[in-house]
């Protein structure tokens, strides 16, 4: 007999964006993957880690990742005893939740955002509470004192990309009585962070990726900004060898080479522009978006009928079954080829 944990048991896991066996088939727009090739940096800094003979795979690698925590520390002007690094933004914010969410303590979060914040609680023991989204974004019934132990704000709010003004992000870090951890997934695409509330506010951490902005998905790359003893606390409860050598090599060489960074990040802005006024005009209805995908509902406000028109001419996108997102589809910013030929996809199906 196998005896499970009674709560493993009966969770059900959750789902990532489907990845086709055969991706070259498919112009790919359903995971925010970045179209473009990372830094030519990066191709150059894991062959120089590789060696000649792979050798120094024998090794482990660093297990504090302080070369990165410098790198990223001084990009964003903190020491880097405000940085920790991680294996993907997913497991920062797994262990946020181990390190502040007992078993029954609770977390909070905004529905329709990244649902595997539930997914990781429910691991925890923790418990999860949902809040909704006003029609003008903001939060539904927000107490004016929020006691759960942690409060993820989505921002750029994934999968409908609008983004959360500063001001109001500062005003429910006063109203969390936890820690508000701010999910920058996608704040390179919108030209604005809430980094000056970790500095000024004691309850605040930013998480962020390098899987979108630096083109790193396949690399699991992230890290979080956080006082000092928050990433301490991170640091007792990580994986101690969380970052591989290659990953640690790659992500310096990524964030060294910002001229690059910025043209790609500028390139994908211009396409969704580009695609949101397109779009449009086919009597779409599509939220204004600061990330590198839109959410987007056809005239007649059936995304499962689009999703298989668009996949059927092999173009991958997202479609959600959840009630409050299933009249739409969220479509990720490829290149402006891509995002061509996605469109002329739509005329046909429309
Ligand atoms: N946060 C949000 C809002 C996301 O959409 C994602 C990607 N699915 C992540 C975090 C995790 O990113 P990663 O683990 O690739 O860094």
């Amino acid at each position: 007999m196998i005896h499970l944990r009674a709560d493993i048991a009966a969770m059900k896991g959750y789902v990532p964006g489907f990845q086709p066996p055969d991706e070259q088939a498919f112009i790919k727009l359903n995971t925010n993957e970045n179209p473009y090739p990372p830094s030519p940096r990066v191709l150059t800094a894991i062959l120089a880690e590789l060696g000649q003979d792979g050798s120094s795979l024998r090794k482990y690698p660093s297990a504090s990742s302080q070369k990165l925590r410098e790198t990223v520390g001084e990009l964003y002007g903190f020491d880097p005893s405000w940085v920790i690094m991680a294996n993907g933004s997913d497991e920062v914010l797994n262990n946020l939740i181990r390190a502040f969410a007992a078993e029954g303590e609770e977390i909070g979060y905004v529905h329709p955002s990244y649902s595997y914040y539930a997914t990781l609680a429910e691991i925890q023991g923790a418990q999860v509470r949902t809040f909704r989204l006003t029609d003008d974004f903001r939060i539904a019934d927000f107490p004016s004192l929020y006691e759960g132990k942690l409060f993820f704000l989505t921002t750029p709010n994934s999968p409908l990309g609008f983004s959360f003004p500063l001001e109001y992000i500062t005003e429910l870090a006063g109203r969390c009585g936890g820690m508000l951890v701010v999910d920058e997934a996608y704040a390179d695409f919108s030209g604005t962070d809430a980094l000056e509330l970790v500095r000024s506010r004691e309850n605040v951490v930013v998480t962020r990726t390098l899987s979108k902005s630096y083109s790193l998905a396949g690399m699991r790359l992230g890290f979080a900004i956080a006082r000092p003893e928050v990433v301490a606390a991170l640091d007792k409860i990580r994986d101690h060898y969380n970052l591989d050598r290659l990953a640690q090599a790659a992500c310096v060489a990524a964030l060294s080479d910002q001229d690059y960074f910025r043209e790609c990040t500028r390139k994908i802005c211009a396409t969704r522009e580009w695609f949101t006024s397109e779009i449009a005009k086919l009597g779409y209805e599509v939220v204004p978006s600061s990330g590198n995908f839109l959410f987007v509902s056809p005239p007649d406000r059936d995304g499962q009928r689009v999703y298989e028109g668009l996949f059927t001419r092999k173009i991958l996108v997202r479609h959600f079954t959840d009630p409050l997102l299933k009249h739409g589809l969220r479509i990720s910013i490829g290149t402006q080829e891509e995002m061509e030929r996605t469109l002329a996809a739509l005329q046909e199906i429309t």
